[in-house]
């Protein structure tokens, strides 16, 4: 089974979210279990760096507004790789979307058609002599991949589509259609037409054989009005090619027993490390010794996140005698709003402003919790993350924070007889304030009982979020798709 991964970012090299992690871990999961996976990414300037063993470029020809385009055969991650060579597209450094005004490049339609289309070249078999059996689209810069293999017609590679957020769709006006050089009749409602605009999203929804995304819950959810962005229709009408597959962790970036950004390794068995972690964080963050519990966020600052209801629920966190040590960037609105919390609370609320992925990576060991109170969440990492790490996760119960985090805190009638035995975390139902400031309650309640938290602490250190169970879903899809290859 041979699969083009269609993407934009990989971590180390590249990253601005999950989707990086997705990319660093999910195609050697798939390559170990017999996948002949090869990467597809523009040719950013980070990615062109990070890329060893380059060979020949193969010259695509004049594409997408450009004199020449051509493919860099390479490895990445140690994965076999092509970069798309565009300089004129992609050689700008940074954010891959966003120029440095922080507004998206206004030829982003140009910028990700060319890497559609370019997937789409390889069903002929005359790149490298490879010739996919499927090819496999992440997000909407891929979304145009499908539509590119529909328009060449006859026996072309199948093809999947992961939503990995629907709320970033790439839409664009009507007058980007001519450039995409696909039949006309693609710009209707039977296509990539979405409101009177050109949507990359709903190309991917709409041409992919097999349309994914990164949780069951998600994909549950995104057939409602509440979370489909407006394409739950046509998720519903496409809900027989629709699954939810859970994204995992990668165990060899994500292991506290091995983490070099840690003050002291730690692990279920010995861990006895993670008081000298938080002690280093509280340090580091200038946060005063304390007897609650430290609650730790690394997150984008968007709306999705529902860090704004974290901020109305400091007193809950104070009432528990709790302290908040937080990474993020993003919203300079929600930024502000922050760096005010930890101006009027000194000692007890530290933010760092900025991406610091060693830093990340010390939030997680140095917490006792972690809170992701997102209003919508395809997956999300940090809640695995933090459970891994021994930070009991305080989330929504919504897409996959609800199918990997379970109440562990609820106490009164109906509640099991010994709650850490099933659950691993705080769950709340609705995102407002007060729902979340009552799971603070019960995370401050269970923080009373250190036997009863270490239960669940545990329970959290020993699961198995690693990659081969998802490898595994995607590799019996594509099989569902090409049964003969
Ligand atoms: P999303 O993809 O919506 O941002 P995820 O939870 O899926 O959310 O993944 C977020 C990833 O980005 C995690 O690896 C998290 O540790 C990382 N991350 C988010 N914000 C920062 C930051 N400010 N600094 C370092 N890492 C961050």
């Amino acid at each position: 089974m041979r699969v083009l991964y269609v993407s934009t970012e990989v971590h180390p090299a590249l990253k601005t979210g999950g989707l990086a992690d997705v990319n660093a871990a999910l195609p050697g999961a798939l390559a170990g279990i017999g996948v002949d996976v090869a990467l597809l990414l523009p040719g950013f300037p980070a990615l062109m760096e990070a890329a060893s063993g380059r060979g020949a470029p193969v010259r695509l020809g004049p594409a997408g507004g450009c004199d020449q385009v051509s493919l860099v055969p390479c490895r990445l991650g140690g994965m076999p790789a092509w970069l798309l060579d565009a300089p004129a597209l992609y050689d700008r450094p940074g954010n891959p979307y966003l120029g440095p005004d922080g507004h998206d490049w206004p030829d982003n339609a140009r910028r990700f058609a060319l890497l559609g289309w370019a997937a789409a070249r390889f069903a002929d078999g005359g790149i490298g002599g490879w010739r996919p059996d499927i090819v496999h689209g992440h997000d909407w810069h891929a979304g145009l991949a499908a539509a590119y293999l529909r328009a060449r017609g006859g026996a072309v590679p199948g093809s999947v589509f992961t939503v990995h957020n629907l709320a970033y769709q790439g839409s664009f006006p009507a007058t980007t259609f001519p450039q995409l050089d696909l039949p006309p009749h693609f710009f209707s409602m039977q296509g990539l037409e979405f409101h009177g605009a050109v949507n990359f999203m709903k190309a991917g929804l709409f041409y992919a054989d097999r349309v994914t995304t990164v949780s069951p819950t998600y994909a549950r959810e995104i057939q409602t009005a509440e979370h489909g962005f407006g394409m739950e229709g046509l998720l519903r009408s496409r809900a027989g090619a629709l699954s939810g597959i859970l994204n995992g962790v990668d165990n060899a970036e994500w292991n506290p027993a091995r983490d070099r950004a840690l003050a002291a390794p730690f692990s279920a068995d010995d861990p006895g490390g993670k008081a000298l972690c938080r002690k280093a964080l509280r340090a580091e963050m200038g946060l005063d010794p304390a007897r609650g519990p430290l609650f730790g966020v690394v997150s984008r600052m968007t709306a999705q996140k529902g860090l704004d209801l974290l901020l109305e629920a400091m007193p809950a966190i104070a009432a528990i005698d709790g302290q908040v040590a937080m990474l993020g960037s993003g919203d300079v609105a929600l930024e502000a709003a922050w760096q005010l919390a930890a101006a009027s609370h000194p000692g007890r609320v530290a933010v760092k402003r900025g991406y610091d992925e060693a830093l990340a990576h010390r939030i997680f060991g140095g917490a006792d919790i972690i809170a992701v109170p997102s209003r919508f969440e395809p997956c999300g990492l940090t809640q695995m993350y933090g459970l891994l790490y021994g930070a009991l996760p305080l989330v929504r119960n919504t897409g996959g924070l609800a199918d990997t985090v379970r109440e562990a805190g609820r106490a009164g009638a109906g509640a099991p007889a010994d709650p850490a035995a099933t659950g691993n975390g705080f769950v709340f139902d609705l995102p407002r304030a007060a729902d979340l400031s009552a799971a603070i309650e019960r995370a401050g309640a269970l923080w009373q009982s250190p036997a009863a938290w270490r239960a669940v602490q545990q329970a959290g250190m020993r699961g198995d979020f690693g990659w081969g169970k998802a490898a595994g879903r995607y590799a019996a899809l594509y099989r569902q798709i090409r049964p003969a290859a």
